[in-house]
């Protein structure tokens, strides 16, 4: 129930974020970077030509450098976003047996899709209670070990790391939606990478990216010689010939494309990786220190080592997060609402690398005068 009386609360303007976006997804999105749609003369022209694919080339290449991905890998894309990954997975890498960490809804989506596939063996789920992290473990017959980096519902981050004793031929599949280029990750015995770019790219859905090892690429073409029939929009051996042209199966969002490009530039302009994750980490630092110091909040996520750098969730006690969130709201602070299915007295701030550390302060400032103003 929403208390009339919050909507009427007026934040002082000197307390407000500068940007009121928070969002897990999509987020925010720099001012300038928006412009660029308008000024790179690229909407509305062909994606099969020079300038589009020159614009997916430098995508392709800023990533690789970004992410720091060995030799030899690729950088792969596609329509679709994660989800549409997943399906493409499902049918192109797994090839009989998956086995997932659980620990929250995004991870829970993968493991359904490779566990109710009719030409694969039940899936390994090793699951844990959200706010809490399930790692994999190497079990027999597995020839994919599937989980997500970040949690996005929840706001709990996993290590990225070879699963010990699996087998030698296994695939290690890591959801990066939401940490890829935020998040430092270490690709050794890592083949597959993917993410969404509307998380800390700051770019618009719709567009799946996957940074795929020699071995994922090995296994994609064993499968696709194995007779298994898979739509052509869901084909992995499509999408890494079109990839390698700089082009998609069939025609991307352009201005997903221009957005993504000028989050890479930045971010590459900007420190790379480690000072992205650096700035992620102090602004989500700030709002779990700021959780601890109040009487009325709490890290959602108990242990320290588990709380994601990018999606802060934090619970409230004696204050309804509803009635902060509708203040929020009609201040222009927008999207701080807990995943839709976990169902607490919980917000859940995203500090992707296009928000500050005083974007951060702020928001937490506006979320005191807010639980003031409701007493
Ligand atoms: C947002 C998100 C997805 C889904 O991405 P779409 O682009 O909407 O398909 C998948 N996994 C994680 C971890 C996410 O945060």
């Amino acid at each position: 129930m929403v208390d009339f009386a919050a909507r009427d609360i007026k934040i002082p303007a000197n307390l407000l974020p500068s940007d009121g976006r928070f969002g897990a997804g999509p987020s925010r999105i720099p001012a300038a970077h928006v412009a660029e749609i308008a000024s790179c003369n690229l909407m509305g022209t062909s994606h099969r030509q020079a300038p589009v694919r020159a614009l997916v080339r430098e995508i392709r290449e800023g990533l690789a450098d970004l992410l720091g991905i060995p030799a030899g890998y690729e950088v792969v894309l596609g329509n679709g976003g994660a989800s549409a990954f997943w399906a493409l997975a499902t049918v192109g890498l797994v090839r009989n047996h998956a086995a997932h960490a659980v620990f929250g809804e995004f991870g829970a989506k993968f493991a359904k899709e490779t566990d109710r596939a009719p030409f694969l063996a039940p899936s390994t789920v090793f699951r844990a209670e959200p706010g809490q992290l399930a790692v994999v473990e190497a079990v027999e017959g597995a020839d994919a070990y599937c989980w997500p980096q970040n949690e996005t519902s929840t706001g709990v981050i996993s290590p990225v790391a070879p699963v010990a004793g699996a087998a030698p031929e296994a695939l290690t599949i890591v959801d990066a939606t939401s940490s890829a280029g935020a998040v430092e990750v270490d690709f050794a015995g890592i083949d597959v990478y993917y993410f969404s770019p509307q998380k800390a790219f700051a770019s618009d859905g719709g567009l799946w990216i996957a940074v795929m090892s020699p071995r994922a690429v090995a296994r994609v073409e064993e499968l696709a010689g194995a007779g298994r029939w898979v739509p052509d929009f869901l084909s992995l051996p499509i999408a890494l010939d079109n990839s390698r042209k700089d082009q998609t199966f069939n025609t991307p969002a352009l201005a997903t494309l221009i957005l993504l490009r000028a989050q890479v530039r930045e971010l590459l302009a900007s420190g790379g990786l480690s000072a992205s994750a650096a700035r992620a980490a102090a602004a989500s630092g700030h709002i779990y220190t700021w959780a601890q110091e109040r009487a009325f909040a709490s890290p959602f996520v108990e242990r320290p080592e588990w709380r994601s750098p990018v999606v802060a969730t934090i619970d409230f006690e004696g204050v309804d997060a509803t009635d902060i969130q509708a203040a929020l709201r009609a201040n222009g602070v927008l999207d701080v609402f807990p995943y839709r299915s976990l169902g607490r007295n919980q917000l859940r701030v995203a500090t992707f690398p296009a928000a500050s550390v005083d974007d951060a302060a702020a928001l937490t400032a506006s979320i005191d005068y807010v639980v003031e103003a409701l007493a």
